[in-house]
């Protein structure tokens, strides 16, 4: 069965953080991606950095089902078929319930659980009629446990557990399916973090101190994408060591 070196892989998320890592590593290791994401200058980039022979990218909001519809199509268009999904966009606008930042409440429900199932109907149908396809969700620790103030944003990373754990008894014997869980890593997932309360929680507890490379995260996200068919690593739970 096919590895990375064969793989055509979709990535959302893939301007910046574990969705520009991830795309990088698949291409170092061989492998075609197909790039989403809404900041059209940040793919246009990585696309020439990568090679217009390894990579293409279509500008795609997650929040809209067309865009994903058509990711899918501009990479089927270009390599044949799309082998596997890394559904990686997410937002983490956190705050207490209390401050009633509702737009946000809606943002992280649209982008976190939507964004991931519009993602996978872009992809399912075609994996299923050729009895193989990988697809990856990018869930969180806080999709584990909750706290204080992640309500919200853990309730959307808890569902896409629940997405995946839905879509491996699905597609048993032809999707792998992986949900991985990571803790605190360098992206620019925090920046989104504009509320006081929690910004004080974070330097409280020296999360910018403790996060590690995002390259780690990418590298498990290979883990999973190169194992053969018979195997699916179903959860991966990554997190510094040092995180409490
Ligand atoms: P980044 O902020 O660096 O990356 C987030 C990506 O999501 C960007 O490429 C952004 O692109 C994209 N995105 C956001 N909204 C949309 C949208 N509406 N449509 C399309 N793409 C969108 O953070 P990370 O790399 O950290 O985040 C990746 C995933 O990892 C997220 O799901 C996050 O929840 C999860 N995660 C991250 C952790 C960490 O410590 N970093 C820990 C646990 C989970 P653009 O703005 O160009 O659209």
């Amino acid at each position: 069965m096919k590895n990375i070196k064969d793989l055509v892989v979709m990535i959302t998320g893939a301007s910046s953080g574990f969705g520009e890592v991830t795309a990088k590593m698949v291409v170092d290791n061989g492998g075609k991606v197909v790039l989403g994401a809404r900041r059209a200058d940040r793919l246009k980039a990585l696309v020439d950095d990568l090679g217009a022979d390894n990579a293409v990218f279509a500008v795609t909001d997650v929040t809209k089902r067309a865009d994903l519809d058509n990711l899918a199509k501009v990479g089927t268009d270009k390599f044949g078929q799309i082998d596997a999904l890394v559904n990686n966009a997410g937002v983490m606008p956190l705050s207490r319930l209390q401050s009633g930042t509702v737009d946000d409440w809606d943002r992280m429900i649209d982008v976190n659980i939507k964004g991931v199932l519009y993602g996978i109907n872009a992809v399912l149908n075609p994996m299923l009629k050729r009895g193989a396809g990988k697809i990856v969700n990018v869930s969180s620790v806080a999709g584990l446990s909750t706290t204080a103030v992640s309500a919200v944003y853990s309730g959307t990373k808890f569902a896409v557990k629940a997405i995946s754990e839905g879509l491996r008894q699905e597609g048993a014997g032809k999707i792998q399916v992986t949900c991985i869980y990571p803790g605190a890593f360098t992206t620019e997932l925090v920046d989104g973090v504009t509320d006081d309360f929690v910004r004080g929680i974070f330097e409280k507890r020296n999360i910018g101190q403790l996060a590690q490379p995002a390259e780690r995260v990418a590298e498990a996200i290979l883990f999973a994408l190169n194992q053969d068919v018979g195997v699916s690593i179903n959860e991966i739970t990554i997190r510094p060591t040092a995180q409490g």
